[in-house]
């Protein structure tokens, strides 16, 4: 037997038995020929003391471990002497006192230290298999576990039903590109890997599952940043007969549950519910920040009719001009930080400049003061709120790039003066009634700001059929926490005519619509529920429970930026006969 107990579970009441434990060497000490070592497992650390004049034979192979060994260990619980009890270990009242001890394997020095922070993540990715047996690591995963746990649980209680869908399937617009996987049977033909279960979780409600979820793997040929990766997982769930409101208080259960069995918070609902036009006008962001305000401030009627040119020129050509007031900034801002907040925007976002007031000692100091007649300035002073010792930051332009960049600097702004103050605050909202289409000016066409299975608002058909796309609202919704988008989802179009209209005003023909879409528009002529859905990012949501700075902290094995994996080289090159055989296979059959 290799243990008769973890590593975490002895204590006091077990002094005097006899007990068998397994681990990795976690560290050795030898103390004048008294050798201690602590063993670790998964679930904790014991000490375990050699004593040579009691068991002469055992101490002198202790001698021989070094960090990392893999050892069972026999002995006697036996109380610490006092005063070396160590109240910060869960078994610190006692020690083993070792009567056997066998070495399973033996290990080589570890490339980097497991008990203490690494800064080369390269290093620790490519020996992953030893990264994670850091205890934080492993208790990352275990959180992971519990996430997907109370996921399960809560669901199973809900009437859901876990079912699994193809990994090997066709593309399915979710806006990214597709990782494709040649097909050995169907030379020249490729599978796409799901982006997201989302037409398969569909037809499962065309077929009468009625309730679906599953913890899926989606894979998404994008760039990479400190929160994606190539492959991911998402809690994803879709339901028929259910309206917006319920899908949305049932994630609001779910999330609570999560937060409860992983945490221990309770967290409060229902979440605040604020409309897309409204996040956007007062926060400049579809996923804002609500710890804080530094509201976005509507001024373009102020200016109308100013003397300030370039103000008055952008209202004239039908642009906005908004401002949010960093309070009580002046002193923190200085005017060569200012000039460097406006080359940041200017890098950045392409705009044309940053306007800024800054109001200190009385003098209101700002290239564009200048043009601003005594009423104006009082008026804006008025609207603002502008008092000695604030920064007044502005925006101009055409309206929705103009609040994106003032919402970019309006979160820069509460970094900078560190306006969240309670760093465990947990605030949740849902920003609804996305629009449904957005101009693409590169693409030179409209295109799904969800997808293209999303409904439009029933208020708005009308405006999908006069052509008025940039009002039409769909009924699309965003889970949000601390100004991150945890998911989203919404209610689809389950009706064939809609879902063509759909297909057609984003620029596929109806050939193509039966060639790529024909399962989904036919399947929607043999009696499809009303259904919706959405879908959560697992591997944020435990990276936020987890208080980790990347997502790749809360994966087993996740790949670099750079979408490699350090440890197995993966991707790797393919074999190039089999290659240039599968190529002539499919140029034959081709012709
Ligand atoms: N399939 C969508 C996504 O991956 C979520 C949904 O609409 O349910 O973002």
């Amino acid at each position: 037997m290799y243990r008769t107990h973890p590593c975490n579970a002895l204590r006091k009441e077990q002094i005097g038995q006899t007990v068998t434990l397994s681990g990795w060497v976690n560290s050795r000490r030898d103390h004048g020929g008294v050798i201690f070592i602590d063993l670790r497992d998964r679930e904790g650390v014991t000490q375990v003391v050699f004593r040579p004049e009691e068991h002469p034979q055992v101490a002198e192979n202790a001698h021989e471990l070094r960090g990392e060994d893999v050892i069972r260990v026999t002995g006697l619980v036996s109380a610490r002497l006092p005063g070396t009890e160590n109240p910060k270990l869960a078994t610190g009242d006692i020690e083993i006192v070792a009567t056997g001890l066998d070495v399973l394997n033996k290990a080589d020095v570890p490339p980097f230290p497991l008990d203490s922070k690494v800064a080369n993540e390269d290093l620790r990715l490519g020996y992953r298999y030893l990264d994670l047996r850091r205890p934080e690591m492993a208790h990352n995963l275990k959180l992971r576990h519990r996430v997907a746990k109370a996921t399960r649980d809560y669901l199973d209680e809900h009437g859901f039903l876990e079912i699994e869908t193809p990994i090997l399937s066709n593309p399915t617009p979710e806006g990214a590109r597709d990782f494709l996987v040649p097909s050995r049977l169907n030379p020249g033909e490729f599978y796409a890997l799901p982006q997201a279960p989302q037409q398969y979780k569909q037809l499962l409600q065309v077929a009468g599952l009625e309730k679906y979820f599953q913890i899926a793997r989606c894979f998404r040929d994008e760039d990479l940043r400190a929160d994606r990766q190539p492959e991911f997982t998402q809690i994803d769930l879709e339901a028929s007969f259910i309206g917006e409101e319920e899908i949305q208080t049932l994630i609001e259960g779910l999330l609570a549950r999560i937060f409860r069995e992983s945490r221990g918070i309770e967290i409060p609902t229902p979440f605040r519910r604020i409309t897309w036009r409204e996040a956007m006008e007062r926060y400049g962001s579809d996923k804002p920040d609500l710890r804080f305000g530094v509201e976005l401030v509507e001024l373009s009627e102020l200016f109308r009719e100013s003397q300030f040119k370039v103000f008055r020129s952008v209202i004239e050509s039908g642009g906005v001009i908004k401002a949010i007031n960093a309070k009580g900034a002046a002193a923190a801002f200085s005017k060569e930080q200012l000039k460097k907040w406006e080359e940041w925007v200017k890098a950045e976002f392409g705009a044309k400049g940053l306007a800024y007031i800054r109001l200190k000692d009385g003098v209101w100091e700002s290239p564009i003061v200048k043009f601003l007649g005594e009423a104006e300035k009082a008026a804006l002073a008025e609207r603002m709120g502008f008092e000695e010792g604030d920064v007044l930051f502005f925006g101009a332009g055409e309206w929705e790039p103009t609040v994106t960049i003032l919402g970019r600097v309006r979160l820069r702004v509460a970094e900078l003066l560190k306006l969240v103050t309670d760093p465990d605050e947990l605030n949740f909202s849902w920003v609804v009634e996305f629009p449904l289409l957005a101009w693409s000016a590169e693409e030179n066409k409209w295109v799904a700001v969800h997808h293209p299975f999303t409904r439009p608002k029933a208020e708005d058909v009308a405006l999908l059929e006069s052509g008025e796309y940039a009002k039409v609202r769909a009924v699309a919704y965003d889970v949000v926490l601390n100004g991150v988008e945890l998911g989203g989802g919404s209610i689809r179009i389950h009706e064939r005519d809609l879902q063509s209209k759909m297909f057609e005003i984003l620029g596929v023909n109806a050939e193509e619509q039966q060639h790529k879409f024909g399962h989904l528009l036919r399947a929607f002529s043999f009696g499809a529920p009303p259904h919706g859905g959405v879908a959560l990012g697992l591997d944020r949501l435990v990276m936020l429970i987890a208080g980790a700075e990347s997502i790749r902290e809360v994966i087993a094995f996740p790949k670099n930026n750079r979408g490699v994996d350090l440890m197995t080289h993966s991707p790797v090159e393919v074999d190039f006969k089999q290659l240039r055989e599968l190529y002539i296979q499919s140029t034959a059959k081709k012709g």
